[in-house]
């Protein structure tokens, strides 16, 4: 089989790219350009896959922004060169990655599809290699009218592809390592790739240029609250220097605690210039602010209500909307609107 689809295979880092040393059982990166010679296979798609390798190769849990300056501005070079993206990442971070490449590349039209492995791809029992064929696969799918199948920022894992910004890493050690607790599975691999139509994004417009955002600000804390919290703990978190906006991961539908020194504390922060953004602990579910009493008096203090985005898809959307306005009011405007899929507006 042979046709003129071409994939960019970006390696990053993480447990996928890796191989044990024959001597010392060392799992060590393995040199990414050889990729097509470690695994012969990828050669049947008749596909051109041209790689390129992050160097430093990173553990994710060294990514930070300047890391997905980097990533955006490599897709935005070369996005006219490819039909799609494949990129691999290691696990740990990457329902954060791809959150905020959800929002800093835009509104897409091909597919940038996220994987790794929960074992090294060198290894046996690897699942690394069905979660690197089957991106390749997904992001080289074209419909009838030759449009990408999924033009959008996902995530592949154990044969299932979410969309990125709703992911969460589940697990440490089971093979199905995301869950997308609150969006529906974009596409399915069995016996044929099943993709689910009705849930996937598409462009209005397929010719439309990428404009990629690299304008990002990080002055952001996320505060866990827990029953028994310190009111001194709560109190010098809030006045942490440097910050613009913080995530109160709260319990339940958005519920914290009702005690008048908690929401005084909050609301000296928002009087202070800080963004509030209620987020739920629970994996899967809703703030609504509305459902209990203990909601409410946050609601009434002015804190936004993140309703069912996940934290990384939250601290993603904050980073980006920091970066783009000055005014709080347009920050909150936009917390509070779905613009890459990452929120079920109510
Ligand atoms: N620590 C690794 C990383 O996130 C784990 C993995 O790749 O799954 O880079």
């Amino acid at each position: 089989m042979k046709n003129d689809t071409s994939i960019l295979l970006v390696y990053t880092g993480g447990t996928i790219g890796m191989k044990q040393d024959p001597v010392s059982f060392d799992l060590r990166p393995f040199d990414f350009s050889q990729i097509l010679e470690e695994m012969p296979e990828l050669k049947k798609f008749g596909y051109r896959i041209d790689t390129y390798s992050f160097d430093p190769v990173i553990d994710s849990s060294d990514v930070d922004t300047g890391f997905w300056i980097r990533l955006t501005g490599l897709i935005e070079e070369n996005y006219n060169r490819y039909d799609g993206f494949v990129i691999l990442h290691g696990t740990d971070t990457m329902s954060f990655t791809a959150s905020a490449l959800s929002f800093m590349l835009g509104d897409i039209t091909k597919p940038v599809i996220l994987t790794g492995s929960q074992l090294p791809i060198g290894m046996l029992r690897t699942d690394g290699k069905e979660n690197l064929i089957s991106s390749i696969e997904i992001a080289a799918s074209k419909d009838k009218d030759g449009h990408p199948m999924v033009p959008e920022v996902c995530i592949y894992f154990e044969s299932q592809l979410y969309r990125g910004n709703r992911t969460t890493k589940y697990t440490a050690e089971n093979f199905r390592a995301f869950r997308s607790a609150n969006y529906p599975v974009l596409a399915e691999a069995g016996i044929h790739i099943k993709y689910n139509t009705s849930f996937i994004r598409y462009p209005d417009n397929w010719d439309r240029p990428l404009k990629a955002c690299c304008k990002l600000d990080p002055s952001v804390l996320i505060i866990k609250i827990i029953p028994g919290m310190r009111q001194s703990v709560l109190e010098s978190l809030t006045q942490t220097p440097g910050i613009r906006a913080i995530i109160l991961e709260t319990f339940g539908s958005g519920n914290a605690p009702s005690g008048k020194w908690f929401t005084d504390c909050i609301k000296k922060a928002i009087d202070r210039g800080l963004i509030v953004l209620n987020i739920t602990q629970c994996p899967a579910g809703r703030v609504d602010m509305d459902a209990y009493s203990t909601g409410k008096a946050l609601k009434n203090i002015g804190v936004t209500g993140g309703g069912d985005c996940t934290t990384e898809a939250a601290v993603a959307k904050l980073f980006f909307l920091l970066g783009q306005y000055t005014d709080n009011k347009d920050v909150e405007f936009f917390l509070k609107k779905n613009i890459r899929g990452e929120l079920t507006e109510v």
